[in-house]
């Protein structure tokens, strides 16, 4: 699924974070765990002040494995609990259970010590659009969880899901919008799909993927497509397209094709499991 950025749609999705936040205690935030710096709104660090936090990595599925790892404990040295996740696959929701269970413990035991003993602890979902919020939900849920909403002390029209006996989730997830601070952040986005392509040089786009995949994967390109070693990015696409008979109609090579080409495989895992963005030192 592709997006567009309206400003409109920024500003309600924005005021609706910020008023559905003061209802909960957790804040369970998807990022895309091959590019989880660009996929990441820097808002919800403020927005989830004082409230506790789980990260899910999640299309762990097409991001490298070692990589999930580094970023897990990433997370765990800032306070921040994290899990790596398929959305798609039912089997992983047993780990997030747990690890709400164990990131909602203090403020469980809090209103344990206020007397407060049926009140389950509250959480939303929260992520830019397409890392799998929805699928998540769906997964996480399921059909087994009752809705409940619309009950006295319950703001008008916000549906919980009851998850177990002590914790809720809303049932729509709160939408921030990717910031642009560089422009590598837009490309990394863009690698994933979550710009339209239409929006980007698609030929930009694949030489800085190329780029660096070379560093951080070297020989995998090559491998891959069968081509000689190349270390210019622009040479390589150029090799690429004339590998795979992408032509023009005149018999030029059509590098817009190739770049079309590699983007697919990339996005599809055809590439392998891929991790463009390391957790900072
Ligand atoms: P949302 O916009 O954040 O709600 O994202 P969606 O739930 O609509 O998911 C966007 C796309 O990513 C869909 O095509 C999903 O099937 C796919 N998707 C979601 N989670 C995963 C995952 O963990 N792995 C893979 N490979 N695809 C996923």
């Amino acid at each position: 699924m592709q997006y567009q950025w309206y400003p409109g749609h920024m500003t309600k999705a924005k005021r609706q974070m910020q008023e559905d936040i003061k209802l909960v205690d957790l804040v369970i935030e998807l990022v895309d765990a091959r590019i989880p710096l660009s996929s990441h709104n820097p808002d919800i660090d403020v927005l989830g002040q004082n409230k506790s936090r789980l990260v899910l990595l999640n299309k762990a599925d097409l991001a490298d494995e070692a990589k999930n790892e580094a970023w897990c404990e990433y997370y765990k040295k800032q306070g921040i609990y994290a899990v790596r996740l398929d959305a798609r696959n039912r089997a992983g929701m047993k780990q997030v259970q747990d690890v709400i269970q164990e990131a909602c413990k203090e403020k469980l035991e809090k209103n344990r010590r206020r007397g407060i003993l049926n009140r389950p602890v509250r959480a939303m979902v929260a992520g830019i659009p397409n890392v799998g919020k929805s699928t998540f939900i769906n997964s996480f849920a399921g059909k087994a969880c009752a809705k409940t909403g619309n009950k006295p002390g319950v703001t008008k029209g916000k549906q919980w899901i009851r998850l177990n006996k002590n914790v809720e989730l809303l049932d729509t997830p709160g939408i921030l919008w990717p910031k642009f601070e560089d422009q590598r952040i837009g490309l990394h986005l863009a690698y994933i799909g979550s710009i339209k392509d239409e929006l980007l040089d698609r030929d930009e786009v694949a030489v800085s993927l190329i780029g660096e995949l070379t560093q951080t994967y070297p020989g995998l390109l090559a491998k891959r497509y069968n081509l000689t070693e190349e270390a210019e990015p622009v040479k390589v696409l150029e090799k690429l397209a004339e590998s795979r008979g992408c032509l023009k109609k005149g018999g030029e090579l059509d590098c817009g094709k190739a770049a079309v080409l590699l983007s697919d495989d990339f996005r599809s895992g055809k590439l392998g499991r891929i991790t463009i963005e390391l957790p900072p030192v």
